[in-house]
């Protein structure tokens, strides 16, 4: 059996759930899962709600049904089957946000995780009305995770059993669940962390001993690079887990980096491709081994570097170091790069302001603390004398590490890469 993932741009409007259709029908030899995000950027427009309140909040959310409702309407001829669903969704969101005993996590995962129910439906409904055998299923009854809301860790023991039992249904239909939730083992909604749907993706394939994951993305597949910044960036044919895995780890948005572990484990290669061009091959990430690749250039923005050093002369020891590392997990917090200095220790993570500016806070009871925000950190892995000469020479980087294999600098802006050109 195959899984497919349709992220939320395959899914954003009525054309683009048409030619989901038309990808499925191509693939019905074989048992088949599909996992789908929530349609365009309704994940964004559900979080933006938890911030509003009374008129607001319903005019937000009435313009999040009137989207659904158009789509639905342009795949019904003018008719909508889901209106009942809709009208029960809206009512559920607003029922939830006035309930104050939850904590803001846990009514994050309530809210936002209504996007991919209602795409589900819109699309197992879309493909029973063109012939296709399809059942909708709630992810939530298969994917067991524990109370971490927001960025919830599965059982996969228990989800294991419960995803076996999709076997049977498969042999006689395609499944439609939604991607990015779960639930507690006492039921409450939980989400695997924004852009998790991939990684839903994933736990079905290597529960289910799927044949193969096929990621259907609005690139060719993966790129050398982000080909909005190095329009040069090349598509690979194939790459061995290990080294997508790394990808994702230095930034690479194609896939996320939860996705490629659970699959290399059993084996099962992820297929990334292009969902406007179906002809082209992608890029199959499985086991292999490739001598060289070209240089792979990841570049993460809005990044905040900063120092942390001891005022009285003493050096940076382990202690204060592990001073530095609590603060940061107790806040789940992950650093991207790292320096250490006789008196100073210094790291890049994403800047989430909130939380950031507390851990500023919190480490200068102990140290001094300087700080800089609007860096771009760029890794170029398998560098070669070019790449590594053309992004280690560059004005304006504020801190830079290589090791045999990967340069990485953190520059002060971004525009003088892509106008370099
Ligand atoms: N809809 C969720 C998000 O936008 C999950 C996903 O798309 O993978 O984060
Ligand atoms: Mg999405």
């Amino acid at each position: 059996m195959r899984v497919f993932k349709f992220g939320g741009a395959s899914v954003r409007n009525a054309n683009s759930i048409k030619k989901v259709a038309t990808i499925i029908q191509f693939y019905i030899d074989q048992p088949l899962l599909i996992v789908v995000s929530a349609m365009g950027k309704t994940t964004n427009a559900l979080e933006r709600l938890l911030n509003l309140k009374n008129g607001n909040l319903e005019h937000e959310l009435n313009q999040i049904i009137t989207y659904h409702s158009i789509i639905i309407e342009e795949l019904f001829e003018g008719k909508n089957p889901l209106a009942e669903e809709l009208r029960s969704i809206k009512s559920n969101i607003l029922e939830q946000l006035k309930n104050t005993d939850s904590t803001p996590e846990e009514l994050y995962d309530q809210v936002v995780s209504q996007g991919e129910i209602i795409s589900t439906l819109v699309v197992s409904a879309y493909l029973k009305k063109i012939g296709l055998p399809s059942l909708w299923k709630d992810a939530r009854k298969y994917i067991v995770t524990d109370a971490s809301f927001c960025e919830a860790v599965v059982n996969w023991d228990q989800s294991n059993n419960l995803i076996q039992s999709l076997t049977d249904v498969l042999n006689k239909s395609i499944v439609i669940t939604q991607g990015f939730i779960g639930s507690t083992k006492d039921g409450r909604t939980t989400t695997l962390g924004r852009e998790g749907s991939d990684f839903s993706a994933a736990i079905f394939a290597s529960c289910l001993s799927a044949e193969s994951v096929t990621i259907w993305k609005d690139v060719p597949g993966v790129m050398s690079a982000d080909p909005k910044r190095l329009p040069a960036a090349i598509t690979f044919e194939e790459l061995p887990f290990r080294e997508a895995a790394e990808m994702t780890y230095y930034g690479a948005s194609v896939i996320h980096p939860k996705t490629i572990k659970p699959l290399a484990n059993r084996n099962i290669p992820l297929i990334v491709k292009s969902f406007d061009n179906i002809d082209l091959p992608g890029t199959r990430i499985h086991k292999c081994k490739i001598d060289q690749l070209p240089p792979l250039i990841v570049f993460k923005d809005n990044q905040c570097l900063i120092s942390c050093q001891v005022t009285d002369y003493t050096f940076i020891d382990e202690s204060q170091i592990g001073i530095i590392f609590s603060a940061l997990s107790t806040r789940n917090l992950k650093v991207n790069m790292i320096q250490n200095s006789a008196i100073s220790f210094s790291f890049c993570l994403d800047f989430k302001e909130e939380k950031v500016l507390e851990l500023i806070e919190e480490l200068g009871k102990i140290f001094e603390v300087y700080y800089n925000t609007g860096l771009t950190l760029i890794t170029i892995k398998n560098y070669d004398t070019d790449s590594y000469n053309k992004y280690k020479n560059q004005k304006n980087v504020v801190l830079e590490q290589s090791s045999r294999s990967t340069l990485q600098v953190l520059i002060k802006s971004t525009p003088l890469i892509a106008s370099e050109q």
